[in-house]
C-alpha cells in the first residue's frame, strides 16, 4: 500500500511522510553540540524538504558592525554560497528579518523563494537566521521550513539551559571544558614568533588571560547572615561581573563562590588593569544587609599549547599567593614567577614544581 503523504518537488517525486518527518527530528534532537545540531538540522531539512539552499548562519556584533557567520550550509550545485562575515547590510532580507525578529520571504529573479527566519533567545536578542531557498513549486513546504524553525529555537534553548550555572545564569564548568581548546587554538594567531627573554614575553604582545576570582570569607557571609544572603551575594557579583567586563570577554561560575573570567586577546598591562578594576568595583559595592564584600583574583596568561588543568592551576597558584597575602588583591602569574613570589623548580625528568 502506498504512503499517504505530501509530493514536494515535482521533477523528485520526494515524499514527506509522518514517518520521515519524525525520523529527522529524533536525528536532530539526537545532538548534543550546538554545532552538531545545527549541521544536522540543515543537512536534513534539505534532505526532507528537498530543498536547494538550506543554512543557518549568525550575527556577530562588532565594533565595526554586524557581520554574518554561515555556520551549517547544504546548497545544491550552482546555488549561491554566501561570503562568510560579509556585513549584514549586504543582504537586505536577514537586516529586515535582524530589525523584525521575524521571518520574511524574498523572490529570487527565477521565482525561487529565499526565506529568512530570525531565531530569537529568552533576551529577546536574535542569535540566528534559518536561510533556506526552495523552488516556486514547493511553496507548500513552508510549514515544514517553519515547524524545523521552531524545533531549533526551543532545541538551541535547551542547550544554552544546560551550558548556564542556574544561580547567576553564567556560564557553567562544563561549558568552560568544552570550549577551553577552541578557544585557545584561536590564541595562536595573536602570538608572534619568540624572539629575546621569554621569561618576559607576557608583558608584550596580546594574549588571553584568566583570571580566577574567589569570594573572601564567604563562608562568615553564610555564617552571619544566611545562605540565602549568601546567594545574593552571589547574584550580585555575577550582576557586577557583566557591567565590570566586556562582551567579548567570557564569564563562568565555576562553582561555589569561585569565577572565571577568560579575557579576549589583550596586553598584560591592560589584563591587570581589567581585574584589579573589577576587585575595586566589588570592594566598592554595598552588598544589601551583608555590607562589604572583597574578592581575591589570580590570573595568568593563556598559550595556544596550554593544557586547561595547567592554565587553572596556575591561576589557582596566583589566587592562593593573593590570599596568603592579605586578600583583597590581585595577582598575576607571571610577575610573581619573574619576582619570586613563585618559583619554578625542575629536575631532569620530572614535572615543574611550584613553591610559594
Ligand atoms: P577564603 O577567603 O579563603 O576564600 O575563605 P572562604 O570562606 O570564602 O572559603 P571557603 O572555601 O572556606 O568557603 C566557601 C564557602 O562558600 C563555603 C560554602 O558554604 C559557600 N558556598 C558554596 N556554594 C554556595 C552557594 O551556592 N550558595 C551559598 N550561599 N554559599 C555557598
Ligand atoms: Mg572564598
Ligand atoms: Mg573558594
Amino acid at each position: 500500500m502506498q504512503k499517504q503523504g505530501v509530493t514536494i518537488g515535482s521533477s523528485m517525486d520526494a515524499v514527506i511522510t509522518p514517518e520521515s518527518v519524525l525520523s529527522s527530528v529524533v536525528r536532530i534532537t539526537e545532538q548534543r553540540s550546538q554545532q552538531h545540531l545545527e549541521d544536522s538540522l540543515v543537512a536534513t531539512l534539505a534532505d526532507l524538504a528537498d530543498l536547494p539552499f538550506c543554512a543557518i548562519c549568525r550575527p556577530t556584533q562588532t565594533a565595526a558592525g554586524i557581520f554574518i557567520d554561515y555556520v551549517a550550509i547544504k546548497a545544491a550545485p550552482g546555488q549561491d554560497v554566501p561570503e562568510s562575515m560579509a556585513e549584514i547590510g549586504n543582504d537586505m532580507l536577514l537586516l529586515q528579518c535582524m530589525a523584525t525578529g521575524g521571518s520574511h520571504d524574498m523572490v529570487l529573479p527565477d521565482g525561487a523563494i529565499r526565506r529568512a527566519q530570525a531565531v530569537v533567545d529568552d533576551r529577546g536578542t536574535v542569535c540566528a537566521f534559518l536561510v533556506t531557498v526552495s523552488a516556486p513549486e514547493q511553496a507548500g513546504k513552508q510549514a515544514l521550513v517553519d515547524g524545523f524553525a521552531a524545533i531549533y529555537r526551543n532545541y538551541l534553548a535547551i542547550l544554552r539551559d544546560a551550558a548556564r550555572d542556574t544561580l547567576t545564569g553564567l556560564k557553567n564548568r562544563k561549558t568552560f571544558d568544552e570550549n577551553f581548546s577552541r578557544i585557545v587554538a584561536s590564541s595562536r594567531h595573536f602570538e608572534l614568533p619568540y624572539a629575546g627573554d621569554r621569561r618576559n614575553s607576557h608583558l608584550d604582545g596580546d594574549h588571553h588571560w584568566l583570571g580566577m576570582i574567589d569570594i573572601d570569607h564567604f563562608k562568615r557571609v553564610n555564617d552571619s547572615f544566611g545562605h540565602v544572603f549568601g546567594d545574593e551575594v552571589l547574584l550580585l557579583l555575577a550582576a557586577l561581573m557583566r557591567k565590570a567586563f566586556r562582551g567579548e570577554d567570557l564569564l563562568f561560575r565555576f562553582g561555589g563562590e569561585e569565577f572565571v573570567v577568560m579575557l579576549a586577546p589583550t596586553t598584560f598591562a591592560n589584563a591587570q588593569a581589567v581585574f584589579d578594576r573589577f576587585r575595586a568595583t566589588v570592594a566598592s559595592f554595598p552588598f544589601p544587609q551583608v555590607g562589604k564584600v572583597t574578592v581575591s583574583i589570580g590570573f595568568v596568561r593563556i598559550q595556544s599549547d596550554d593544557l586547561p588543568s595547567v592554565v587553572i592551576g596556575n591561576a589557582d597558584k596566583a589566587l592562593y599567593y593573593a590570599k596568603e597575602h592579605g586578600r583583597d588583591q590581585v595577582c598575576s602569574y607571571e610577575q610573581l614567577i619573574d619576582e619570586g613570589g613563585l618559583s619554578v623548580e625542575r629536575r631532569a625528568g620530572d614535572d615543574i614544581e611550584l613553591f610559594a
